[in-house]
């Protein structure tokens, strides 16, 4: 390819993305002028225990103060160990083997980090123990990656009470929730994924019937335009409700562009009516709120992020009432201003890029926009949008400084879209001055941005 075209006509890609319960899916698809497919990859969910088979690992809690340490023992060197917490129920049993220190499990497993096994087998991990906590009795518990899984004799934490204060409601008419992030649908924001109401293995439902989830998704996705946003910290994440919080994290890594850990930074929040609430993926170093503090509806307790098994930027919101079943907010109507299932096309954000751009982590990181460029260089305007369906026209003009077009590109929809991203490269020609891009939807311009070739 020559050093530039003169008829203004380009390298034409697009890259469309899945996100599934935090983890995106993103394929890059380098087409030629005006050709382009799109491809998407189901990845795993981001918290989901692999099935347990009793009995092997052993493990221990030690609890000084406000912190517990969960240490499990007895493993290969090198296995990864998911510690997890629960309820415990009633009617314990426990197998004279274990010596009586089981338990049952009421609720669902929900994570608390993982671990490595070292030499001498043992994996350790730490954290705030809930408190105030109106959960009655906890266990915690490891649980091994690989197969066969293995899991270790649960471990009830010391049971905290709450003779003084009196207990919530579990009444879900108590709980009206307020909508995680400020802005608005299709412009700040879009919802990706929702909850899997289909529990069988191998199928699922969202709650209008389709099929905007994945098997085993617990909570709602909600997708930042891209990692700018985690930078500037635009969006952040508000309770939903009012209530205390349980437990934190906020040490991970946030910039995750796979899902290999599972190492998320969260807050649980235990509503006022006793539900609970996980917040997950938030940024590193972004938690506001401490175990045991006390929020109301709106208040920030972190900023969106990418931790844990997560490619881009976006909250993961799970909601489980009393008895530890989980609850779809959008089935049980408990958001008070929802926003529409069928988003209408919206652009998250626009992006300029010298050199244009060549792969799904340019879009989804972009960094700055362009500010200046040489004449006859390679630049490209990126686009992450929402929604929109078959028919849809996305139009992207440039114009040299002289106003007149140098790109004019169309681009219809062919399917229904959560959250895409598009791109168009092209090579300025030898005008020196300010060059302008717009975008239009359906024939109305929502964003241009300008920069200087000299
Ligand atoms: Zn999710």
């Amino acid at each position: 390819m020559g050093r530039w075209k003169p008829d203004g006509g380009l390298s034409l890609a697009y890259v469309v993305v899945l996100l599934l319960m935090g983890c995106y899916a993103g394929e890059t698809v380098s087409e030629g002028s005006g050709g382009g497919a799109w491809r998407g990859e189901e990845v795993p969910p981001d918290h989901v225990l692999p099935p347990p088979d009793p009995g092997v690992l052993h493990s221990s809690l030690l609890i000084e103060g406000e912190t517990a340490t969960l240490t499990a023992r007895d493993m290969p060197e090198g296995s990864v160990v998911v510690f997890a917490m629960s309820t415990v129920g009633p009617g314990t049993t426990c197998p004279a083997e274990l010596g009586g220190d089981c338990v049952d499990l009421a609720g669902p497993v929900l994570p608390l980090g993982v671990a490595v096994a070292d030499l001498t087998g043992v994996a350790r991990h730490t954290f705030t123990v809930p408190e105030p906590p109106r959960l009655s009795t906890l266990a915690v518990q490891a649980v091994t990656l690989g197969t066969p899984n293995t899991i270790s004799d649960m471990i009830e934490l010391p049971i905290y009470t709450t003779a003084t204060a009196p207990g919530p409601s579990c009444d879900i008419a108590d709980l009206d929730l307020q909508w995680p992030l400020p802005g608005d649908d299709a412009s700040d924001w879009v919802t990706n994924m929702y909850v899997d109401l289909d529990r069988q293995v191998g199928a699922t439902m969202d709650y209008t019937g389709g099929s905007r989830t994945y098997d085993g998704h617990y909570g709602v996705d909600i997708d930042a335009p891209t990692f700018r946003d985690m930078d500037d910290e635009t969006l952040p994440i508000l309770a939903a409700a009012s209530g205390t919080v349980i437990a934190t994290e906020e040490g991970e890594f946030d910039r995750n562009t796979s899902c290999e850990s599972y190492d998320w930074n969260y807050v649980w929040i235990e509503y006022d009516n006793g539900f609970n609430a996980w917040y997950g993926h938030l940024k590193q170093d972004s938690v506001t709120v401490l175990p045991g503090d006390t929020v109301v509806a709106g208040q920030q307790i972190g900023v969106i992020g990418s931790s844990g098994c997560s490619t881009a930027p976006h909250l993961h919101y799970e909601l489980w009432d009393c008895d530890w079943y989980n609850i779809d907010p959008f089935l049980d109507e408990l958001w008070s201003l929802p926003p529409i299932y069928d988003t209408e096309l919206g652009l998250l954000e626009g992006m300029t890029r010298i050199g244009g751009f060549a792969t799904w982590e340019d879009l989804v990181d972009p960094g700055d926009d362009m500010i200046s460029a040489p004449t006859s260089s390679l630049a490209g305007v990126g686009m992450s949008m929402a929604g929109g369906t078959s028919g849809d026209v996305i139009t992207l003009q440039v114009r040299r400084p002289d106003e007149t077009l140098w790109v004019d590109w169309d681009n219809e929809l062919t399917a229904a879209y959560r959250h895409h991203f598009w791109y168009w490269n092209f090579y300025h020609d030898l005008n020196q001055g300010t060059w302008t891009a717009n975008i239009d939807i359906d024939g109305e311009t929502v964003w241009s941005s300008s920069w200087e070739v000299d």
